[in-house]
Order: structure tokens, then sequence, then C-alpha cells
């Protein structure tokens, strides 16, 4: 096992009806800001508990994120903290509302010329504006991890950022709030959640067994009650196993100790930059895609995989590791997701020259678990999934 260190300062109030108990973990004389998405918490009933909790509460609130959080809008609730000197943000939406906090977060107490240079030149955020989180959407870990992704439309440009400073305070997981999410949406936060663990477990040399059988754990559980859940969202049981999963998934414990991947991710952001596809969805594009590409290097792993978590027998580790692939894009397909760059956009051609080209000028040139995926080795990655 490689060295680690673990601290998840997030506390996690879980179950139906947790909502109301934000009242207690919120200090009384905090100036809130409510942060929202495009209006799905005023229609399902979220809004109510939130504010209902809230009564005892100085509020004000901001709507209008969109999903994959964008840079324009942010500023604007950025001025809105200033104006209103605001000292806690709650967020509540999925990842898109949770990671647009985040940056608020920083951006609120950033000291720079402009906070866009928090993202552009990577800067750790080790203190931020205290903030929770209430979350209606399970997919990305958000709500449980230090980490965020905003985009800027102007230039094309989706880019992480994170720190110790951006742990929420508190994150909040009622597993009904699932029950109005639309199909096309639980499909994404199941894949996205299932490739969170692949990009951490996918990963050579073995180094950790525990680790690995977190992983492995998670992943079972995501296939069992992926169609339960597609089927009846309001099935309970099944609710409360896909949202506790997708918070372990990306909370930070199975990633320790263990090297990690990401590339799926890396290359993942920049279909979403250049053609707005969904988040999961580009990764559904190139996970597949990924592990073929890199067959050699990740064949025992993936046959590990076939074995362990898709119950596929055999002695052959080529044709374990080719059966997982299939297998896991199947398991995509199955959701409704297709996992071709073609079925989503016409004009692709010139992606793969397009996405190599800002790698070299970002200076991205070795990602992967061992660095060692050039530029040149991305671009035809992304040719193999068109
Ligand atoms: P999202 O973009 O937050 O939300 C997607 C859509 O779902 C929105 O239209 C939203 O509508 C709707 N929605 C959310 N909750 C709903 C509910 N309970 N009922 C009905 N509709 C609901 O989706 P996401 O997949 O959670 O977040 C994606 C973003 O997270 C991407 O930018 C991705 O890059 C990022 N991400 C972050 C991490 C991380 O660790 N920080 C990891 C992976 C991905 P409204 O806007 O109307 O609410
Ligand atoms: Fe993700």
């Amino acid at each position: 096992m490689l060295n680690f260190e673990f601290k998840n300062p997030t506390k996690i109030l879980f179950g139906a009806g947790q909502i109301a108990k934000i009242t207690a973990e919120i200090p009384k004389d905090a100036k809130v800001l409510v942060l929202y998405g495009g209006g799905s918490i005023k229609s399902n009933g979220i809004y109510e508990q939130v504010t209902k909790a809230l009564a005892d509460h100085s509020y004000i609130t901001f709507g209008g994120i969109p999903a994959n959080p964008e840079y324009e809008v942010l500023l604007e609730a950025l001025a809105l903290i200033k104006k209103e000197a605001v000292t806690f943000l709650l967020a509540v939406g999925g990842g898109s509302v949770i990671d647009g906090t985040k940056f608020l977060s920083s951006a609120a107490l950033y000291t720079g010329d402009s906070p866009w240079d928090i993202l552009k030149n990577g800067i750790r955020t080790e203190v931020g504006m205290p903030f929770g989180a209430v979350l209606t959407l399970p997919a990305t870990g958000s709500e449980m991890n230090s980490g965020a992704v905003i985009t800027r439309a102007a230039t094309q440009e989706k880019l992480g950022m994170g720190g110790p400073g951006l742990f929420p305070i508190f994150s909040v997981l009622d597993p009904t709030v699932i029950q109005s999410i639309p199909t096309k949406q639980l499909a994404n936060g199941i894949t996205d959640a299932f490739t969170h663990v692949l990009e951490q477990y996918m990963t050579f040399p073995t180094q950790a067994l525990l680790q690995d059988r977190f992983a492995e754990s998670i992943m079972q559980t995501l296939i069992e009650v992926a169609p339960r859940i597609m089927a009846n969202p309001k099935d309970y049981k099944a609710a409360s196993d896909f949202m506790w999963s997708c918070t372990m998934a990306l909370n930070g414990l199975i990633q320790k100790g263990v090297p990690t991947d990401w590339a799926v991710h890396a290359i993942g952001h920049e279909l979403t930059a250049a053609y707005s596809i969904d988040h999961a969805r580009t990764l559904a594009i190139i996970a597949g895609n990924h592990y073929r590409y890199n067959f050699e290097a990740k064949k025992e792993k993936l046959a590990q995989y076939a074995q362990r978590v898709w119950n596929i027998s055999g002695e052959d580790t080529d044709a374990l590791a080719h059966a997982a692939i299939e297998q896991t894009e199947a398991f995509f397909h199955s959701l409704g997701i297709d996992t071709k760059l073609s079925q989503y956009v016409s004009q692709y051609e010139g992606t793969a020259e397009s996405v190599q080209e800002r790698f070299i000028q970002r200076g991205w040139l070795g990602i992967g678990e061992h660095k060692t995926l050039s530029p040149t080795d991305v671009a035809a990655i992304i040719k193999m999934s068109y």
C-alpha cells in the first residue's frame, strides 16, 4: 500500500426527513446564501423543506446555476455574497450546484486579481467560506469531497479545483429526493458514480487488497440497484443503497493507498466543454476505449474485475479482460447511455486533434496513474471513440 493521509470532516445526515436538521447545523448568527439550480427544487418540495428549516435564520437565495456550473453565472452570485455580507453558503442541488458553491466558497475569500486564477493556476483552497449541502441528485460525490469542476463557456474550458478548505461542513442525503429525478439523470448518476470507482480501481499494479474490495462492493451494489432505481425511483431501499454508493464512490476512502487514473474524466471534460454532452455520458464514451487502448497495462486488473464484479469465469486473462470491457459498455447501454461520440454529435472530426492541442497548451503531457499517457495517446483514445 502507498503511504497516505486521510481526513474527511464532512458530517453526513442520512435518511428521510433529515433536511429539517440543517437548522441545528448552521450558526444562528450566520447570513446564509441558499444556492440552487434551474428550479427543480421549487416543484418537488425540497425548497419548501429547506426554507422551513431556515425559518430562524437570516437568508437570501440565488437560483439559476446551470448544469456544468458556469463561471459567469457564479460571478453574479459572488457579487451578491460581497454586497450582502454573506457568511455561510448552502448548496441545494446536484453536483453542479455543490461544485459551484465550492468555487464561491473559495472565491469569496480569494484576494488575488481574478478568481479564474484559482482554476487556471490550480491554486489549492486551504480555507474557504463555510458551506453545507442538501444533495438532490446522487452521482458526483461532491457532497462529501473537496473537489469541484467549473465551466467557462466563453473559452470552452472545464477545469478542476480543490483543497482541504472545500469539504462541506455537512451534507444531507435524503433518498426520497430521487423520486423526482428524470430517468435520464438517474442513468447519468449511476454511470458517473460507477466510473468514479473504475478510475480509482482500474490501475496497476494492485497495491491494496482492502481498497480493491471496497471498490468492487460499490460497483456490485450499483449494478444490483440500477434496474430497480430505473424502474421505480420511489423504491426507498434501492434509493438508499444508490445514494450512499455514489457518496462512497468519491469521498476519498477508496483512493487512499492506491494509484488513481482519472484519464477518463480528464478527457471527458473536454467533450463536455466542446459539445455540452452530459458529464456521465462523456465518461461512457471514453472509458471502454481507454481500457482497450491501455489493454496490456490494465489487463490483469480488468480480469480481476471481470471475475469479481461481473462473475465471469475463465482462465484466460486476455479473454476475461476483453469480456470485462464489453460488459461495462453493455451496462451503460442497459441504462440508455450511448458509448460513441458520433451518437451525440454529427461534426466530431477534428475532436482528437483539438483536445491534443489543448492538453499540450496546458502542459498536460502525461496523464493516468503513472502520468504516461501523452497528448498523442489521448488523441488516439478519442479517435477510437468516434
Ligand atoms: P447536475 O448538473 O447537478 O444536475 C443535472 C440536472 O438534474 C439538472 O437539470 C437539475 O435540475 C436536475 N435535478 C437535480 N436534482 C433533481 C431532483 N431531485 N429532481 C429533479 N431534477 C433534479 O448533475 P450532477 O451529475 O450531479 O453534476 C454534474 C456536474 O458535477 C458536472 O459539472 C460534473 O463535471 C461535476 N462533477 C463533480 C465531481 C466532484 O467530485 N466535485 C465529480 C464528478 C462530476 P435543476 O438545475 O433544475 O435543479
Ligand atoms: Fe464524475
